[in-house]
């Protein structure tokens, strides 16, 4: 094992465990926040990217380099920027009456990338060495830009502290958007870069693309985005991984072959898996799950046969053939991973996926000899891992459930007694219901899928602010698996400018119900289901529910009777208390606000 082998694995396992640390502070509120924040900074892959672009390293590691570096410089763009929309939607109520200028921030990003390029300059005219005697063009010196590397690890571990409160969460940011520009202007000085072309073209691309995604892109489609972004770095890690192979083909030690076989294989699977995640979740693809007999026998085939010739790589490294075959069966193997998992498991998915991403990440940083890239992959792999686990947990299913279970194909006889709950249900109309809120004190708003889906987020905020003004108390209920995504729900209140500190997790609200006059649920469906609590047939069974059915009225807004993610039927709505306002959530939600405003 060679000394600096040793060092990464130290630098992988420590920032693991600091990760770990830093991640598990971060509330459920800004977990959507967090998963983008992690995939704009594992997007650090771009250094690495950066200088086999621009390196006399001949065409073919060029082009491979030109389309890592758009890649990851999409994500850099596009993450940091999404990242800070949603964060700028997290607001007290105090502070959504004062709407404090930004201007000042801007400011700053534009004097810190001044700061930056003359902090620059001076250390290269200083220390740097020339880097053709021709052109007399000076280059920054290696040392000095692992001292950059290093202060850039440090923001980003300073950022992702900063989302352990949203009232920090934006500064955080700042700061690790700080250490990126600093990482990516350090390396734009390597001293092995001598052509700027390339690198210039897949910057302008990726930030184009980045940006218009960041900028564009509606928070509902936010679980597809992340897919998408984890395909890019992955894919970026994968063509790098690609290039440096065959750069050094037949000239490698068993090390670096070990750590480049990780990095395609882990790369490729997580390409092909992410797309297809985000081609699930957009809908281009089939959302419920494609299984067939002997699927889990023959992806372990597939899985053996590949770790089997990475084997082979590490002990003939020149064996080139076996190389392409493996990264080969790594994309197909990818594709067949997310083949049986149905769309709505895909949040799981993608965070486990962003987990593979950063180890991908890293072991391109083991390539390269890169400590910052191993820090952020080990960084990135921890916050996915820990996400998968948190989501897993609270909807009361395993990993391997997720992985293998086929969830989302309806089996009604493996269901049987526990999808039929039977009994009168009572459905109102708005009028009817805007006269039940004339006599209403307290209201617990319980938002689901279903509210997102409408994009009736704006409808709810506006109703709350009005029975708000009439002097009722309003809170809102907040499951931590509510949606499809972890955070989703704060999110899209926060986009209506729902304040946070009216958000409330679900052991904090649980308590409430009993005194709520109306629990209205709107769009949610399994995370108030009460057959959780005590139905051992259920699917839904042992998961931690909303206790709506302990409010004095309840009021369901959904579309129809039809069940929800876990494909069984809600007993709630056959309580007496409960009341069914049928129809689409955002239209409800309008004809409830005209009828309360008349
Ligand atoms: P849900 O159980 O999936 O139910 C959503 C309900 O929304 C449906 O029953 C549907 O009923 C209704 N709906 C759909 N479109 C609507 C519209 N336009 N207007 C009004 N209603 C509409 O949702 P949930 O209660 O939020 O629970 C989330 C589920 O997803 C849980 O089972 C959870 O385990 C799972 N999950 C969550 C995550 C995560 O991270 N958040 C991850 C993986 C899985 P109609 O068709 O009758 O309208």
């Amino acid at each position: 094992m060679t000394t600096e082998l040793e060092i990464g694995l130290y630098i992988f396992i420590l920032a693991g465990f600091l990760g770990y640390h830093v991640i598990s502070r971060v509330p459920p509120l800004l977990h959507t926040p967090l998963m983008s924040a992690t995939n704009a900074i594992s997007g650090i892959s771009l250094i690495g990217s950066l200088v086999v672009a621009g390196a006399d390293y001949g065409r073919f590691s060029t082009t491979l380099g030109f389309i890592a570096v758009t890649c990851s410089s999409t994500n850099v763009v596009g993450g940091f920027l999404i990242t800070d929309r949603m964060l700028k939607m997290f607001k007290r109520s105090e502070e959504r009456a004062v709407q404090r200028r930004r201007l000042p921030l801007i400011l700053a990003a534009f004097a810190a990338v001044v700061v930056l390029l003359a902090l620059l300059l001076v250390l290269t005219n200083v220390f740097g060495k020339p880097a053709n005697a021709e052109s007399g063009t000076r280059m920054l010196p290696i040392t000095a830009l692992r001292y950059f590397y290093i202060l850039s690890a440090v923001l980003f571990i300073l950022g992702l502290k900063g989302l352990s409160s949203p009232k920090y969460a934006r500064r955080g940011m700042f700061l690790a958007e700080f250490g990126m520009l600093m990482a990516i202007v350090g390396t734009l000085f390597h001293p092995e870069i001598v052509n700027y072309k390339w690198i210039s073209l897949g910057l302008v691309i990726g930030a184009i693309v980045g940006g218009t995604m960041g900028l564009r892109i509606p928070m509902t489609a936010v679980p597809q985005r992340t897919a998408l972004s984890h395909s890019l770095g992955a894919l970026a890690a994968t063509l790098i991984g690609i290039a440096e192979y065959f750069r050094h083909a037949g000239l490698l030690d068993h090390v670096k072959m070990t750590t480049m076989g990780f990095e395609v294989v882990i790369g490729g699977l997580t390409f092909t898996g992410s797309l297809m995640a985000a081609g699930k979740l957009q809908g281009l693809l089939p959302g419920t799950p494609i299984t067939y007999k002997g699927q889990n026998v023959s992806n372990i085939a597939l899985l053996a046969a590949i770790v089997g010739m990475l084997i082979y790589m590490v002990l003939t490294p020149a064996a080139s053939l076996v190389f392409y075959g493996m990264v080969v069966l790594a994309l197909f193997f990818g594709f067949l991973l997310v083949v049986p998992i149905g769309a709505a498991d895909m949040p799981v998915v993608i965070a486990l996926l962003n987990s593979y991403g950063g180890l991908a990440d890293a072991s391109m940083g083991f390539v390269l000899m890169n400590k910052i890239q191993i820090i952020t992959g080990s960084l990135d792999g921890t916050s996915g891992f820990l996400l998968s686990l948190l989501m897993c947990r609270a909807m009361n299913r395993s990993a391997a459930n997720v992985l293998f279970g086929a969830f989302g194909k309806i089996d009604k006889e493996a269901a049987g007694p526990a999808a039929e709950a039977k009994g009168t249900v009572r459905s109102i109309a708005p009028d009817e219901l805007a006269v039940l809120f004339d006599d209403t004190r307290s209201v617990i708003i319980v938002p689901g899928y279903g509210m997102a889906v409408a994009q009736a987020q704006h409808g709810v905020s506006q109703l709350a602010n009005l029975l708000t003004k009439r002097g009722v108390n309003v809170k809102y209920a907040i499951h931590p698996v509510a949606g499809r995504m972890p955070g989703h729900m704060n999110v899209l209140l926060a986009e209506a400018n729902v304040p946070y500190d009216q958000l409330y997790e679900m052991e904090q609200i649980n308590p409430y119900f009993p005194e709520a006059d109306i629990a209205l649920v709107v769009g949610a469906n399994d995370v108030t289901n009460p057959a959780a609590k005590h139905n051992r047939n259920s699917p839904l069974y042992g998961m931690p529910i909303l206790e709506v059915e302990r409010a004095k009225s309840i009021v369901v807004l959904k579309r129809s009777l039809r069940p929800g993610f876990a494909g069984v039927d809600n007993e709630l709505y056959y309580n007496p208390k409960c009341m069914m306002l049928f129809g689409d959530a955002k239209d409800s939600l309008n004809q409830l606000f005209a009828a309360l405003k008349s």
